[in-house]
């Protein structure tokens, strides 16, 4: 079995760059701006000779309309696939009412989560694990996806227990 990776959260906290770099490809597009990826993206990488499919999705605001509604469908889908959600946030701009959102929604569809707290680049990863602990998933796994601090960490929480 080829466990799948939805990266989920907001958008603009750094999915897209998590992904190039977990899949180290440029095929999913970073945007400079929120919400730039409007659709399920999809990669295959691996972690310690084990194959995992990881999905990008464009991300979840919490009040979508239009190209929005579309965005967030396939970020609902990606969710459906996962066998484990990555529900990333961003420790810059702190927890934000989209966050808490998401978080239902992950114990609605009641989805195996690990709370990534991405941006943590020079700030203290106790900040960011208090900082999100009002969203019930646990402690934050801190993580700075643009430079590559903590991902080894991140992958085994997640793919550990495959
Ligand atoms: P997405 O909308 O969630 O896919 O977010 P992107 O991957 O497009 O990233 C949004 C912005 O956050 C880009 O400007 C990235 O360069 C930036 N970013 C991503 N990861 C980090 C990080 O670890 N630290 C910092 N400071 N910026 C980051
Ligand atoms: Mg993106």
């Amino acid at each position: 079995m080829v466990p799948v990776i939805a990266l989920v959260g907001r958008p603009n906290v750094g999915k897209s760059t998590l992904f190039n770099r977990l899949t180290k490809t440029r095929d999913a597009i970073v945007a400079e701006y929120a919400g730039l990826t409007r659709d399920r993206q999809y990669g295959e990488a691996s972690w310690q000779g084990r194959t995992y499919i990881a999905i990008d999705t464009g991300g979840l605001t919490g009040d979508e309309e239009g190209i929005d509604a579309k965005m967030a469908e396939q970020s609902l889908l990606a969710i459906e696939e996962a066998d484990v959600v990555l529900f990333i946030v961003d420790s810059r701009d702190g927890l934000t009412p989209p966050d808490l959102m998401i978080a239902e929604h992950l114990r609605k569809r009641n989805k195996q989560a690990l709370l990534i707290a991405n941006k943590v680049d020079t700030l203290d990863p106790d900040i960011a694990r208090a900082e999100f602990s009002p969203l019930g998933l646990g402690d934050a796994i801190p993580i700075a996806a643009a430079h590559g601090r903590g991902i080894q960490a991140m992958l085994e929480a997640t793919l550990g227990r495959f």
